[in-house]
């Protein structure tokens, strides 16, 4: 269309040009056709005058000369009067019978000065009357023609115009429109999510607030909903297929939606619906059969199913006055409890999680000044030799003993410290509490084993991580191997090249670098040959089920004996029966950690434990007793 108008437009633009010159032409020649008829009048009324005069023996040849001046003009088209010849055939005739007339009128003129009767010049004169009245009426007569062709030029020349006008404006028009359209339809593209054509999280917040602002009295609620686990999905099957996932999900939740709902896709996996509610079960049970169905749908290859957590929070069951990021954030609050303590995959935001919430900003908001005023203490717990019994190791631990005497585990405030990112100050401090301990035991001569540390994984992606530990190891002068790093399998999953890239560098300042907790996350025993860690610790998990269990015992079997071939230490973690300790042995196991052995205990009983007074397994300050 836009091709066609460029060249249409020109030639429509000529064709009003040469109407337009046409209807100009023809006015010009109306306007001579009223010249010529006052010409003629002209011509007639002087002929008369001439005659009268003629016929009172008076003689006016200058009048005869004017008079000849127009008829010549008039048959010429050439002359001082401006007169345009005609190409009307019938008014040319009448001007040819005019100008015989006053050539017969100038003859008589010239008889009757001779003396010659003057009757036949007035005859004469009643001719040229009539022959010039027949002329004046027939270029009127042509006139009159030339007028309604020049009307119906206009008239069709106007039409046209309009016409054209009419096609222009609405080509205009609906140019605009569509602009406009265009315009609109960016614009939303811009604030929507390119992969599912959810919207992007500003845009939710944005029409959102606007819902609830203007649907006071509606019942309404925020979903937040999470896959667990999608970087199995990923890291397994592809992104290909996970983006397929996540984009069939969206489209279910889109097909989902009503008036005043919205959809979000806040960060990679994860949702966030704006729903309308009469009644909380019934948009609970909504949720979940959209849930089941999906997965019905989409099994996963491996036949695994996948896992969605999801936390509600309806508008209603919030105290303070919150506005939509509010709900969102308690939405987030209510799904976390989910994945803290599996169960069901679905949970409305309520007064205990509300509680927990400011527990949680309670714990992140103190932690600046419990490390100042030394509230986190470490605890120490021993890894043991199964075979001597001997202590060959210790892990540290931290605890959080509160101004008011309180004790904290690091389940209740580690989780918080991860998610404000403030756990790396932590994890130094512990590390430096560590470096502290160990030098106070060397300066005294004492028996020193090696001490493993926990490090988050915020800690380990900050990139001067290596460089401050190598650091404070440096200053606290503890030799090479007698500190470990502990990481969790995640984190080594997650990326394995900058994985390797860490370890080397920990080895190269003389730390050993172990694997906490294996056989939490998707293990592999794939990634244990790329890696060149020198301590595996297996999970708690395994020696929790039926002990007797033959697969449990195979797999436990399996994972040490390949350790063993990696040249890799073992350390079993959670280990509380003298039943799982024998079958620990029988399978090789290197170091044992666990309730069965000694509790973690702080640092002072640890000491004198590592001295051997007897006194210290049974003394009361650890966590519980040792056996
Ligand atoms: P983890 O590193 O896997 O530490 C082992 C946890 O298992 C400790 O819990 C320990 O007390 C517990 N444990 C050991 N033996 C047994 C047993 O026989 N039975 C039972 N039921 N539990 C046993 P804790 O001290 O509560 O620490 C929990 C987690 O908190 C640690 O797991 C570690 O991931 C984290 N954590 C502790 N201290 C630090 C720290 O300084 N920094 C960081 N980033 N994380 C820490
Ligand atoms: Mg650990
Ligand atoms: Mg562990």
């Amino acid at each position: 269309m836009k091709k066609k108008m460029k060249f249409l437009l020109p030639i429509v633009l000529i064709i009003i040009l040469v109407m337009s010159l046409f209807s100009a032409r023809s006015i010009t020649r109306i306007r001579n056709y009223g010249k010529l008829i006052n010409y003629v009048g002209i011509v007639r009324g002087a002929t008369q005058r001439v005659i009268k005069l003629e016929t009172n023996d008076k003689q006016d040849d200058e009048l005869i000369a004017y008079v000849d001046g127009i008829m010549e003009e008039l048959l010429t088209g050439e002359g001082q009067y401006g007169l345009k010849r005609t190409s009307y055939a019938d008014f040319n005739n009448e001007l040819e019978l005019l100008n015989e007339n006053w050539s017969q009128i100038k003859k008589e003129i010239y008889d009757v000065r001779q003396g010659a009767d003057k009757e036949r010049l007035l005859k004469q004169s009643e001719e040229l009357f009539d022959v010039a009245n027949d002329t004046v009426f027939s270029i009127q007569e042509y006139s009159g023609q030339r007028s309604t062709v020049l009307v119906r030029q206009m008239v069709i020349t106007g039409v046209f115009c309009l016409i054209v006008s009419i096609f222009a404006i609405g080509y205009y028009v609906r140019k605009y429109f569509r602009l406009r359209e265009k315009t609109a339809e960016l614009a939303d593209q811009a604030g929507r999510d390119e992969l599912t054509g959810a919207y992007a999280i500003e845009r939710f917040y944005a029409e959102g607030q606007e819902i609830i602002d203007k649907n006071q009295e509606a019942k309404l609620a925020v979903v937040y909903i999470d896959f667990e686990n999608f970087k199995y999905i990923n890291d397994v099957f592809g992104y290909e297929y996970g983006d397929r996932v996540l984009k069939e999900y969206a489209r279910t939740l889109t097909d989902s939606l009503k008036e005043n709902e919205l959809l979000s896709r806040s960060m990679a996996d994860q949702f966030l619906v704006l729903r309308c509610y009469e009644d909380k079960q019934d948009l609970l049970n909504m949720q979940m059969k959209i849930d089941r169905d999906f997965m019905k749908r989409e099994v996963l290859p491996d036949k695994h199913v996948m896992a969605i957590a999801c936390g509600i929070c309806c508008i209603e069951d919030t105290i303070e006055k919150l506005d939509i990021r509010g709900f969102v954030n308690r939405a987030n609050y209510a799904q976390k409890t989910i994945k803290n303590a599996p169960g069901s995959n679905y949970a409305f935001y309520n007064e205990s999680i509300r509680e927990q919430m400011f527990r949680e900003i309670h714990i992140a908001d103190r932690m600046g000044s419990a490390l100042a005023a030394g509230e986190f203490i470490v605890y120490f717990q021993p890894k043991v030799s199964p075979y001597t019994g001997e202590i060959e190791a210790a892990e540290a631990l931290v605890r959080w003993k509160t101004s008011e005497g309180k004790m904290i585990m690091p389940g209740e405030f580690i989780p918080v410290f991860e998610k404000e990112h403030l756990i790396g100050r932590l994890d130094q401090y512990v590390f430096e509490e560590v470096c502290r301990f160990m030098q106070d035991r060397y300066r005294e001569g004492a028996r020193v084993v090696p001490v493993s540390v926990n490090v988050s994984k915020i800690r380990f992606y900050t990139a001067d991580f290596v460089k401050n530990y190598a650091a404070i190891k440096e200053r606290y002068q503890i030799p090479d191997g007698m500190l470990e790093i502990e990481f969790t399998e995640t984190v080594a999953c997650e990326s394995q090249d900058y994985m390797l890239e860490i370890i080397k560098e920990l080895h190269d300042n003389g730390f050993q670098c172990s694997m906490d907790d294996f056989g939490t996350g998707y293990s592999s025993l794939g990634m244990l040959k790329d890696l060149e860690i020198d301590v595996l610790k297996l999970d708690a998990l395994f020696f929790r089920g039926n002990p007797d269990s033959k697969k449990e015992q195979l797999i436990v079997k399996g994972i040490l004996g390949i350790i063993k071939e990696l040249d890799i230490k073992s350390v079993a973690e959670g280990i509380e029966t003298k039943k799982q300790l024998e079958f620990l042995k029988e399978c090789g196991c290197d170091l044992i950690q666990g309730y069965y052995y000694y509790k973690p205990m702080p640092g002072e009983e640890f000491r004198k434990l590592l001295i051997g007074r007897q006194d210290v397994s049974l003394a009361s300050g650890n966590e519980g007793g040792n056996r």
